[in-house]
């Protein structure tokens, strides 16, 4: 019970090495050949009588998902941008966004000219509270971007009323949640629009990428403009050399568009993502169980949920613990014990670093609306609390063997018998 903490100079708990991530998929490299050779690297080059694989990867993730159109982008936060700009968020619009995610979701809100407005979250899942999302509506509020964080599913079906109610596009921001399901339906087609990154650190990534889908086909044109250039698919097969992306009036765009090498190695990956998230629900399950049994809480899923997925996993420890020390410190010494970080959760939006619309031009628009971008009054009270007490650690590691697993518990019980040689 009182073996020396690793941190500390003891013995580790876990000595062995975690899964590396991203785990490359059996048909990855087979595809990059053939686009290396295709003659076309960008769906933006020419056609070469052979489908591009950013149309293949299109219609597969469109399916998996269970969307009938899917616009691959550029990234997560493109597909996030083109988003809020095909439901007609722009200058002055409110945009609802939760008070604890990815610095993306606010730098997108504010690269449309829209205002961010953040609000609590749920003490369970910590997805957006619907019951504060209605209470934050007003005569200005355009859409709401809820986000599926680290393992959790929001409550869509709240939310779904919430912004049918008062007529507000509601955008999934489903960067962390590819193949979770929900209510019987693939996460992602509970929003006009659903928002996938397939970066690095992503449940299925190709270094960097994305996709927006959508069962609005309006809304699907206005993205395919908004991340070409204003350019669409031309109506008919181009003959061979001639550009299959062709120039419209309809809206100005900006290029978001994901390359053929991305494409391709998306198609293959997207093979191994069911596989591996049963494997990453299975390990999570059993630790759920032994961290419980601890007396901490892992993070819960709104009710409907039929499938999760594992982008991180996430535990509040016990308040006894927390008030005792501080959760920097216990991150720090359980990374110790298991070689592989445990980390605090993402700072508030409305605190993090990542967000100062002062440091670009582009955004010193007046000073009235400067004021109304501002949060530093904002004061979210369950945001600040999993701030002092919910721990995550990255998928990776949910793709260890399960004696690998039940490591972090041990790493989490030794910790916290040693509170008192970490406070000294
Ligand atoms: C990763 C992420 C994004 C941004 O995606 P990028 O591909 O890095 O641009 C947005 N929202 C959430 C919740 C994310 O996790």
């Amino acid at each position: 019970m009182t073996e020396q903490l690793a941190i500390l100079g003891g013995p580790r708990t876990n000595t062995r090495d975690w899964p590396i991530w991203p785990r490359p998929a059996a048909g990855a490299l087979k595809a990059l050949d053939d686009v290396l050779h295709s003659g076309r690297w960008a769906v933006s080059g020419p056609y070469r009588e052979q489908e591009a694989y950013e149309r293949r990867f299109a219609r597969a993730f469109a399916d998996y998902a269970g969307a009938r159109h899917c616009v691959p982008t550029a990234s997560g936060t493109a597909s996030l941008m083109v988003a809020l700009e095909a439901c007609g968020v722009g200058a002055g619009d409110e945009v609802i966004i939760p008070g604890i995610s990815w610095a993306a979701n606010v730098s997108t809100v504010v690269g449309v000219n829209a205002v961010p407005v953040f609000v609590d979250i749920d003490p369970d899942t910590y997805c957006l509270d619907p019951v504060a999302v209605e209470a934050a509506v007003t005569s200005r509020t355009k859409a709401i971007v809820v986000v599926h964080l680290y393992s959790a599913l929001a409550d869509l079906r709240a939310l779904r009323a919430v912004a049918d109610k008062h007529g507000l596009a509601l955008i999934e921001d489903a960067a962390q949640a590819h193949g979770a399901v929900y209510r019987g339906r693939g996460i992602g087609t509970w929003g006009e629009v659903g928002a996938f990154s397939m970066q690095h650190s992503k449940l299925l990534t190709a270094g960097e990428g994305g996709a927006a889908i959508t069962n609005d086909p309006e809304l699907a044109r206005r993205m395919e403009l908004l991340r070409a250039d204003g350019r669409a698919f031309a109506p008919s097969t181009p003959g061979y050399g001639e550009m299959e992306l062709v120039n419209t009036a309809e809206l100005m765009g900006s290029n978001r568009c994901l390359s053929e090498f991305q494409a391709a190695v998306l198609l293959e990956q997207l093979d191994s993502l069911d596989a591996e998230n049963r494997t990453r629900a299975r390990n999570a399950a059993r630790l759920d169980a032994l961290l419980t049994e601890l007396g901490h809480r892992p993070q819960q899923t709104s009710e409907g949920t039929d499938r999760r997925s594992y982008y991180a996993y996430c535990v509040a420890l016990d308040p006894e613990v927390t008030e005792r020390v501080e959760l920097r410190v216990i991150a720090g010494a359980l990374t110790a014990e298991l070689g592989f970080p445990i980390k605090p959760p993402y700072p508030p939006l409305y605190r993090t670093p990542l967000y100062g619309p002062r440091t670009r031009p582009r955004f010193a628009i007046s000073e009235e609306h400067l004021a109304r971008i501002d949060r530093r009054e904002v004061d979210l009270p369950v945001t600040e609390r999993t701030q002092r007490t919910v721990l995550n650690f990255h998928h990776a590691a949910l793709l260890a063997d399960p004696e690998q697993i039940e490591s972090i518990a041990a790493a989490v019980a030794k910790v916290t018998a040693n509170l008192s040689a970490l406070s000294s």
